[in-house]
Formats: structure tokens, C-alpha cells, sequence
């Protein structure tokens, strides 16, 4: 017999809610900021928040530390984003006028880098809305919840506690939806909890075209995007059978010759994780500030998370996390080897 009851905590806590209530209504500027390299879950979540509170009247600012793909660019009000990389003293002062800031999909703002510092600085209370491990003490009032898929689905749950459900337009409900699409690899995983199922239900009756939103998302491709795809495979995955791991290491080089852009690089850490007995897959991709980019992925328990924390400056959630180093390449992946052998019983006994 399956029981019906579930584990885990599905219910936002109800003085954290009053609390959110009374800053919103108590600020009449409001700046929404989100992580670097946004992604669709960060890009949908500020929009859909931007629009409810754009029609509660409030004067809104969305803040990017940076650009994002152009397959996230068709959201609505997706150009009236602030990149904070372009242009830092119109970010600086939407944040300066602003009497709330919400931070919305990362949990600590010393991963904003640059902007982190102005947004340190912004004496304006600041909330998080977030669902990753371990949030840091930066916030007034921390909404961290770890049982929702994406941040998209959480702006959703309290919208609807908060009673601002009939405010959602149709492009706030398109970018919450793409949010939540993307976030779980269109549904293939964190996706186990109803909760996300009704979510979806509810943004479909406000005649979102999902179909439309997924075939943007993942079928614009460039052609240099998908050759880059098949250099991957070809050529560049390496794969340590006896740990149940593989890697693609990309640097500059490789990503120049395929005319490399904001985006290109989304899902191929992904393709490895489909070999039988791959468990633990890690795309390094190196940066022109010096660093080397990690996105690591895994199957079953083993953490990227923890993994991520210890070894690469990381964090991100237990299958998908991201992290940086500061090395070159050639050391960055004799590191990793190293770092793999420590955890190969782990990752061998993942799944
Ligand atoms: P991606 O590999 O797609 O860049 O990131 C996977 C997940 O890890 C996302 O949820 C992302 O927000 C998180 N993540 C990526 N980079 C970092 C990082 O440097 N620090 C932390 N704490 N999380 C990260
Ligand atoms: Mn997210």
C-alpha cells in the first residue's frame, strides 16, 4: 500500500508570509534581483514577480548581474531588464530608490559578485526568495524553500497566499511557467510533488500556450550551437568508467570556433548523465576573466551540491549545482581527478 501522506513540509510558514505582506505593502519602490547567467527560472521568477507587482501599483526594477540567452528573450518585459555588466549606475540607482529588494533563485549575495557589493551597500530590506540548500544570514526575511521545483513555482504559492493570484496576466504566468519547465528539465526530475502539477494546472486555465513555450526554449537553437553539441560528444567527453563520472572540458578556444553565445553551453553538461552508467557529469567551461565555470550534474544520491562546496567555491541543489576555480584548464582537471577519487565509492554507489 503506497501511503497517501507526504514527507515533507509543503506549506509556507504563515508569519513569514504576514511579514512579506507588510514590507510590500509598506514599499512603493521595489527592485527584483536574480543570480548571474540567469536562467529560466531566474528570468521567469523576476518577471512574473515584476508583473504582479507592476499591477499592484508599485514602481518595479528587475536587475540582472548580467545578460541572458536570447531563448529566455521573448518574455514579456524581458527588455525592460536591467544588466548590471552594461550598465552599472542605472542598477545602481534603481537599487538606491528602492525601499525592498527581493532576491530571487540563489541564496547569498556574495554570488552576485560586483553587484552583490552594491546591493550590500542599498540599505533597503532585503528578502529572499529561493529555493536552494543552505541560504546565508543577508536577508531580513528568508523564504527558502527546499519542497517547490524552482522559484517560479514559489512566487506562484504566494501570489496565491497572499491572495494576488487574480493579478497574474497571461505573460506573468507564460514566464512562471517557463521557469518551472526548465528548471525541471520539463518535468523529468524535481518534479515528484503535486504541488508543481497544480501550479502548472492553474497557469495552463489562464490560457498560457505551453507548447509555443517549450519549442522557444529548447528548438531555436543556432546551427554553430548544435555542432558545438557534437564536438562535445565526439571529441571532447571523457569518461572514467571505473568512477561512473564524466567531463567535457570546453576552453575559449573551442567555444570561439563554434561563434560561441550567451546560452550555447545550457544542457550539454546534461548528455553524459544519459550513459548507463554515468552518475556524476561535469562541464567545465573556461571564462575570459580567468576562470574555469563548472556545471555539475548527478543521478541518485550523490550530492553536486556538497561536492561543489567542498572542492569549487559552489553550491546549487543535490543533482544540479554550479561552481568556478581560478586555475588553468590542464590543472583545473587533474584537481578534479583528484577530487573524484576521493568521492569515487559515493558516486560509484549513487544509484
Ligand atoms: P548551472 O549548472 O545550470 O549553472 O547551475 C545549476 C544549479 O546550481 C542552479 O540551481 C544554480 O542556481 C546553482 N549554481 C550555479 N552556480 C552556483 C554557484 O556558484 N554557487 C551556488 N551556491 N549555486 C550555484
Ligand atoms: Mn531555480
Amino acid at each position: 500500500m503506497v501511503s497517501l501522506a507526504r514527507k515533507t513540509k509543503e506549506v509556507i510558514d504563515n508569519s513569514k508570509l504576514e511579514t512579506l505582506k507588510k514590507l510590500l505593502d509598506d514599499a512603493n519602490c521595489i527592485s527584483i534581483v536574480t543570480h548571474p547567467n540567469p536562467d529560466g527560472d531566474a528570468v521567469g521568477s523576476s518577471l512574473g514577480m515584476y508583473q504582479i507587482l507592476k499591477q499592484l501599483g508599485k514602481e518595479v526594477y528587475t536587475l540582472v548581474p548580467n545578460s541572458f540567452p536570447d531563448f529566455l528573450a521573448w518574455m514579456e518585459d524581458a527588455d525592460k531588464c536591467l544588466n548590471f555588466e552594461k550598465n552599472p549606475q542605472e542598477v545602481t540607482d534603481a537599487l538606491t530608490k528602492s525601499n525592498l529588494i527581493l532576491c530571487l533563485d540563489f541564496n547569498s549575495i556574495s554570488r552576485l559578485n560586483g553587484l552583490g557589493d552594491v546591493v550590500k551597500a542599498t540599505p533597503a530590506p532585503k528578502v529572499l526568495i529561493d529555493h536552494h540548500l543552505y541560504p546565508e544570514d543577508d536577508f531580513i526575511l528568508q523564504i527558502s524553500e527546499l519542497w517547490v521545483s524552482s522559484t517560479c513555482e514559489l512566487v506562484y504559492h504566494i501570489a496565491k497566499e497572499l491572495g494576488l493570484q487574480p493579478l497574474l496576466t497571461v505573460g506573468a504566468a507564460e514566464a512562471l511557467y517557463a521557469g518551472i519547465m526548465t528548471d525541471t528539465g520539463s518535468f523529468s526530475y524535481s518534479s515528484s510533488n503535486p504541488a508543481t502539477f497544480h501550479v502548472v494546472a492553474d497557469l495552463l486555465t489562464l490560457d498560457i500556450d505551453k507548447d509555443k513555450i517549450h519549442q522557444i526554449v529548447y528548438n531555436t537553437f543556432s546551427e554553430e550551437r548544435m555542432r558545438l553539441m557534437g564536438y562535445c560528444l565526439n571529441e571532447k567527453m571523457v569518461v572514467f568508467r571505473e568512477h561512473k563520472t564524466a567531463y567535457i572540458a570546453l576552453t575559449l578556444k573551442d567555444l570561439n570556433r563554434f561563434k560561441h553565445r550567451s546560452g550555447d553551453t545550457e544542457g550539454l553538461v546534461n548528455l553524459p548523465l544519459s550513459i548507463k552508467d554515468v552518475n556524476f557529469s561535469v562541464l567545465f567551461t573556461e571564462q575570459t576573466d580567468g576562470n574555469v565555470k563548472l556545471s555539475l550534474r548527478s543521478k541518485g544520491d550523490f550530492s553536486v551540491n556538497e561536492f561543489s562546496r567542498k572542492y569549487f567555491y559552489g553550491g546549487g541543489h543535490k543533482n544540479a549545482a554550479g561552481g568556478r576555480i581560478q586555475m588553468k584548464m590542464p590543472e583545473v582537471i587533474k584537481y578534479f581527478e583528484i577530487c573524484v577519487r576521493e568521492n569515487a565509492d559515493k558516486i560509484i554507489k549513487s544509484i
